[in-house]
C-alpha cells in the first residue's frame, strides 16, 4: 500500500470556540472537524451519523451498491488507517440526481468517532 502518513486537525486560534475536533474512539486519530459537518441529520447503521464534506486518516474499501431510503447508491466502507476501526463510508455516486450533492462526501457514524483535542 501507499504512503501511510497522519494528518493533524489544527484548531484555529479564536473565534471558533465551539470547534470540535472528531477522532476514531479507538486510537483517537484525528479524522474531521466540527467545520465539516454538512448535516447531523442522519442515520447510519449503528445510530446516528454525520454527513462531513472531508475525512482524513482514513482508508477506502471496495466498492459497492447500497440502496438507503434515499435512493441507492454506490459507497464504500471507510477504516480508520492506524486500527482499522470502521467509522463510516464514503459516497461515491448516487443514481438520483438531486442526491448528487453527496457524492465525494463521508458519512461518520458516531458511535465510532470521539471528541479529541
Ligand atoms: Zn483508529
Amino acid at each position: 500500500m501507499g504512503l501511510r502518513y497522519t494528518s493533524y486537525i489544527d484548531h484555529p486560534k479564536s473565534k471558533h470556540s465551539k470547534f470540535v475536533t472528531y477522532g476514531c474512539c479507538h486510537c483517537r486519530t484525528h479524522l474531521s472537524s466540527s467545520a465539516q459537518v454538512m448535516s447531523k441529520d442522519y442515520r447510519g447503521t449503528t445510530g446516528d451519523a454525520y454527513l462531513m464534506n472531508k475525512v482524513v486518516n482514513i482508508v477506502e474499501g471496495d466498492r459497492e451498491t447500497r440502496c438507503m431510503i434515499t435512493g441507492c447508491y454506490v459507497v464504500c466502507d471507510i477504516v480508520c488507517h492506524m486500527c482499522k476501526n470502521l467509522v463510516g463510508w464514503k459516497y461515491l455516486e448516487s443514481e438520483r440526481k438531486d442526491q448528487r450533492y453527496k457524492e465525494g462526501k463521508y458519512i461518520l457514524e458516531l458511535q465510532t468517532i470521539c471528541k479529541v483535542h
